[in-house]
C-alpha cells in the first residue's frame, strides 16, 4: 500500500478537526465553570442556584463523554482507513461473491460493526450520565427494543436503498451521480411524508392532544395563522427521558405538530400556545422548505464531487484502500467528509439561528413574547441547559441562539409596538 499526498491532506484535516473539537469543548467547560457560583442576573428570579449548578455539572459531564468519544472515533476512523480495516473487510467480501451483493454486504457489515463499537457510549450516556442527573427513563427492555427496531428498519429500508444506489452506479453512465441524487431526493421526500404516521409510531405513542381548554386555544391559534395540519399530537417522550421538546414534522397534508408529554407537564396553556406559535413561525417563513432545498443542493454537490473522486486512484490509495470500487468510494466519502465539512458548521448554524429569531418574532406577534420567554426559561431549567455557553463553542455546535441572546431579543420585541 502506498500512501500519497492526499493521505497527508486527510491527516491534516482530521487533526485540525479533532483539535478544534477538543479545544471548543475546553472553552465551553471553562465558560460554564466561570459562571458556576451565580445565576446570571436576568434568570435569577426563575432559576435557583442549585438548578443552575446542576446545569453546569450536567454540561461538564456531557463534555467529558464527548471528549472521549471524539478521540475514540478518530482512532476508529484511522484504523478503518489508513490502518487497512476497510481493505481487509473488502477482501473478506470479495472472497464470497462478486456481484452487487458484495457491496451491500460490505456496507451493511460496516454499519453493524460501527453500531457495536458505539454501543458502550450509547449505554454510558443513557444509563450512567442521564441516570445520574435524573433524566433517564429508559429501561433495558426499551433500550433493547429500540436496537431491534433500528435493525429491522435497516433491513427493510436501508438495505434495499443501498442496493438501488449501487445498482444505479453500476448501470448508469458517467452521470450516475445525477440519477442517484434524483432517487435519494425522491426517497427522502417519501420518508418525510411517511415519518410522522408510519415510522415515528414504531418508537413512540402519539395521542391527539385531549386537554379541552388547551385544544380550544390551539385551534384558535391555528385558524388565526391559517395553518392546516394532520393535527396536534402528544408523544410519550417520558418513556425514555424527562427532557422535553416540541417539533414539527412531515410534508404536504401529512404534517403534525408534536409536543413531548414531558414538555406539557408544568407549562401553562399560554406558554404551550407560545411554543406552538414559534413552531408555526418556522412553517410560515418556509424554513422547513428552505432547509430541505439547501440539503438537496448540498447532496447534489457532494455526489458530483464523488462522481469525480470515484475515478481517482489517489482517493482510494491515499485512504488505505487498494481495490477501487463503487461501494468503497461511497464509504470513504461518507467517513471522511465530516473532517472537511465541519468548518462550514458555523455558517449553517448562523442561518439556523436567524430562522429561530424569525420564528420567535412570529410567536411574539401572534401570541405573547412574555409567555414564550417564560416557557423557554422553564425549558432551559428542566433540561439543565447551560445559560452561559462559550461563544465559539456555540457558533460551531448550537443551531439555536444561546439563552440570554434569545431572551433579550424577545424582550426587545415586547417593548417595540
Ligand atoms: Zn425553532
Amino acid at each position: 500500500m502506498e500512501f500519497n499526498a492526499f493521505t497527508l491532506i486527510f491527516l491534516i484535516a482530521t487533526f485540525a478537526y479533532v483539535i478544534t473539537l477538543l479545544w471548543l469543548n475546553i472553552r465551553q467547560g471553562k465558560a460554564v465553570a466561570a459562571s458556576f457560583d451565580a445565576v446570571p442576573g436576568e434568570f435569577d428570579a426563575n432559576i435557583t442556584l442549585a438548578e443552575h449548578q446542576k446545569a453546569a455539572k450536567y454540561t461538564q459531564a456531557k463534555l467529558q463523554v464527548n471528549h472521549a468519544e471524539v478521540v475514540f472515533s478518530t482512532i476508529v476512523l484511522l484504523i478503518w482507513t489508513l490502518g487497512g480495516g476497510l481493505n481487509w473487510l473488502d477482501g473478506v467480501w470479495q472472497a464470497q461473491t462478486s456481484s452487487l451483493y458484495t457491496g451491500v454486504g460490505f456496507i451493511v457489515s460496516l454499519m453493524l460493526i460501527g453500531s457495536v463499537i458505539d454501543l458502550p457510549f450509547s449505554l454510558y450516556r443513557t444509563f450512567v450520565l442521564e441516570q445520574k442527573f435524573g433524566f433517564n427513563k429508559t429501561d433495558a427492555k426499551t433500550f433493547i427494543g429500540d436496537l431491534l427496531k433500528g435493525l429491522l428498519l435497516i433491513v427493510i429500508i436501508v438495505v434495499p436503498l443501498i442496493y438501488a444506489v449501487l445498482y444505479l452506479m453500476d448501470v448508469m453512465d458517467a452521470y450516475w451521480w445525477l440519477y442517484v441524487w434524483l432517487m435519494l431526493t425522491g426517497f427522502s421526500l417519501l420518508m418525510l411524508w411517511l415519518y410522522p404516521s408510519y415510522i415515528a409510531p414504531i418508537f413512540n405513542k402519539f395521542k391527539p392532544l385531549d386537554d379541552a381548554n388547551l385544544k380550544a386555544k390551539i385551534d384558535n391559534l391555528l385558524t388565526r395563522t391559517g395553518f392546516k395540519s394532520d393535527g396536534v399530537f402528544v408523544m410519550d417522550g417520558s418513556k425514555r427521558s424527562s427532557h422535553g421538546n416540541a417539533y414539527f414534522t412531515g410534508i404536504g397534508k401529512n404534517k403534525r405538530i408534536v409536543f413531548f408529554d414531558t414538555l406539557l407537564k408544568g407549562m401553562k396553556d399560554n406558554e404551550v400556545e407560545a411554543i406552538l406559535a414559534h413552531e408555526l413561525g418556522h412553517f410560515h417563513h418556509k424554513h422547513i422548505r428552505k432547509h430541505m432545498i439547501t440539503s438537496f443542493a448540498t447532496s447534489l454537490l457532494g455526489l458530483a464531487l464523488l462522481g469525480y473522486l470515484i475515478n481517482q486512484p489517489w482517493f482510494f490509495h491515499g485512504l488505505g484502500v487498494e481495490r477501487m470500487s463503487d461501494y468503497t468510494a461511497l464509504v470513504l466519502f461518507t467517513l471522511t467528509m465530516p473532517m472537511f465539512s465541519f468548518f462550514i458548521a458555523p455558517i449553517s448554524n448562523k442561518l439556523s439561528r436567524k430562522h429561530e429569531f424569525e420564528a420567535d418574532a412570529f410567536a411574539a406577534k401572534h401570541t405573547n413574547a412574555q409567555d414564550l420567554i417564560s416557557s423557554l426559561v422553564k425549558l432551559y431549567r428542566d433540561n439543565a441547559s447551560t445559560l452561559t455557553p462559550d461563544k465559539l463553542y456555540s457558533a460551531f455546535h448550537d443551531s439555536h441562539p444561546s439563552a440570554s441572546i434569545r431572551i433579550n431579543h424577545l424582550k426587545s420585541q415586547t417593548l417595540s409596538p
